[in-house]
């Protein structure tokens, strides 16, 4: 039995047999043909790159149904690429020129092409290079008549190890016959990963050498909520993950309960629930589950899921979509957060020695004012179709949020000379992501309409602690003594400008957290849409008075040690399944 540590990327648990995904790495000798075969390999490169065109057309059909629009970019990245004549020029003159075989001068011209993209320094365009991969791979299959991958047909449910997943694996495989995916590299914010969210597939990433452990055949357990793996597990790891599972199935099934329940407390105060989203299509589930609206809208990952930047309209209609499923409710759409360990196009960040503390979020798109204001005005257009807010993220100064609220209005003059409808008294906020927006929240709070915690960057930026690192993982801890204390201080500077609170980090969607939170004052949290549920559920069970308490003997603790075991048994009092 082997146990392995890496990334839960997406939650869930699943037993069953291994498959190993080959690596498909085809080894293409340099191969010189008759002059009289050359008419021969350009018809079959031409034929390749035609069937290749065709899978690519067929998968990004297949994603739009599946993921929508936005999932689907990749894929035009991908058919773009295959279309684009100078390829297929370049790869033409080889055959001709120096007689080489279609396969080989195919190979050499995504060669070259890779080596410049690794070369690239922007981390976002280099991520590219395993896109290349990937048609690399498609053109060649076709080139040498090999089969196309069967894992599309697969018969029986399996766990899909591989060095890694390309996006368009991620989205072929059979929904149905996939039990989870272990992978050696990648991170959660990588391609695979998001697809493997969205379609609710539980995914364990950057295991390392994973592959190398597993032939194929072996039975696995793959923990994606803990980034657990295990590999031949005995019958007693196997019973103890069998009743886990069922377990989480009865008590999901006992959560679906409460879809239409509302979400107050036991004396009757609300707690307003709201959604993180990353893509429109998650509005929906988000509303079934009971979300309010949408309190985080992370748009970035519109510019993530393509190998350009996003158009104007693009933009726009995505936003559009995500406004009008809400259906009227609120839709809090946060400007762009690229940079640190979400790639960014363009230059930047790829430049910066420490990247969570470079050219990141709004300093990024205050030094890209055009990229900006065409963003602002996708969403401005957007504002028309409902209840529509804007969020600055990442604000550190008060001359940052007056140069974006400049902006804004710049952008407002923009469309009213051009005659297009926006709403003009749209609110607008901040994330306080930095402890230097929390302890100046004050004064933030007289220019905005609402604040958002973000507990992520805020806990990251408070106790300097990478949140993408895993050799420091362990010393990322939102109920720190000092987060609290930050986050105490802006729930306070809100109440008394009179300005809306709440909190969108992970820690509004963790069960642990709830009770504080709610102790320290917020009455709204956003969290992604499958843990509203369960926070919903604790909620039900307390009352605000419990809650008070808590909070303030948090307060009084001096180490999250105590902190964390202290939460641990009063949530055990509470709502017992949830630990
Ligand atoms: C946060 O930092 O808490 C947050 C919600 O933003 P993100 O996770 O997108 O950085
Ligand atoms: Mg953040």
């Amino acid at each position: 039995m082997i146990t392995k540590k890496g990334i839960g990327a997406s939650p869930g648990i699943a037993i069953g047999p291994a498959l190993v995904l080959d690596a498909e790495e085809y080894r293409i000798p340099r191969r010189t043909v008759d002059p009289a075969a050359v008419p021969e390999q350009l018809e079959l490169l031409e034929h390749a790159l035609q069937a290749a065109r065709d899978e690519v057309v067929e998968l990004r059909t297949a994603a739009t149904r599946r993921l929508g629009e936005d999932g689907a970019q990749i894929f035009a990245f991908h058919e773009a690429f295959i279309v684009d004549p100078t390829l297929r020029e370049n790869v033409q003159r080889a055959i001709r020129e120096n007689h080489y075989s279609a396969a080989y001068a195919f190979a050499r011209e995504m060669n070259l092409r890779q080596r410049e993209f690794r070369r690239l320094t922007d981390p976002y365009l280099r991520e590219r290079v395993r896109d290349l991969y990937d048609i690399e791979r498609r053109v060649l299959r076709h080139i040498l008549g090999r089969e196309r991958e069967d894992v599309t047909r697969l018969t029986e449910p399996v766990i899909i190890v591989a060095h890694d997943i390309t996006p368009s694996q991620a989205v072929a495989l059979d929904r149905e016959h996939i039990l989870a995916f272990a992978v050696n590299v990648g991170g959660p914010t990588s391609h695979m990963a998001i697809i493997a969210r969205m379609r609710g597939i539980p995914c364990v990433v950057g295991l390392g050498d994973i592959t190398s452990d597993v032939s194929g055949g072996e039975t696995m357990i793959v923990d994606g909520r803990h980034g657990i793996v295990v590999v031949n597990p005995d019958d007693e790891t196997i019973q103890r993950y069998r009743e886990r599972e069922h377990h989480d199935r009865q008590f999901a099934r006992r959560l679906d309960e409460l879809r239409s329940q509302p979400a107050v407390t036991q004396d009757g105060t609300p707690i307003h629930l709201l959604a993180n989203i990353e893509f429109p299509e998650e509005v929906s589930y988000a509303l079934e589950v009971g979300a309010e609206g949408v309190g985080l809208y992370r748009t970035e990952f519109l510019f993530m899921a393509s190998a350009r930047l996003p158009t104007e309209e693009e933009q726009y209609e995505a936003f559009r979509d995500a406004v009008r499923r809400a259906e009227g409710r609120p839709v809090t759409i946060r400007t762009i957060d690229l940079g640190a360990d979400k790639l960014q196009p363009g230059t930047g960040s790829g430049h910066d020695a420490n990247p969570v503390l470079g050219l990141r979020s709004i300093r990024y798109c205050l030094q890209n004012l055009d990229l900006f204001k065409i963003h602002l005005r996708a969403i401005l257009r957007a504002s028309v179709e409902g209840d529509v807010r804007i969020m600055f993220p990442m604000i550190t100064t008060l001359m940052e949020l007056r140069q974006a609220r400049a902006t804004l209005a710049d952008v407002m003059e923009d469309l009213d000379e051009d005659g297009i409808p926006y709403r003009r008294d749209i609110p607008v906020g901040i994330m306080i992501e930095t402890p230097a927006a929390a302890m100046l929240c004050r004064y933030f709070a007289r220019e905005v309409d609402f604040l958002s915690i973000g507990t992520n960057d805020l806990t990251q930026y408070t106790l300097a602690v990478d949140r993408a690192n895993e050799r420091v993982a362990h010393l990322f801890a939102p109920h720190n003594p000092a987060v609290v204390r930050l986050i105490r201080e802006v729930v306070a500077a809100g109440r008394r400008a009179g300005t809306s609170v709440n909190v969108c980090g992970e820690m509004a969607g963790t069960p642990l957290y709830c009770e504080l939170l709610i102790g320290l004052g917020l009455r709204q949290l956003s969290m992604a849409p499958h843990n509203i549920l369960e926070i919903k559920k604790i909620v039900r069970s307390t009352t605000i008075d419990r809650c008070t308490a808590i909070a303030r003997k948090v307060l009084r603790f001096d180490a999250e040690r105590q902190i964390a075991n202290f939460l641990r048994d009063k949530l055990r009092e509470i709502d017992p399944e949830s630990l």
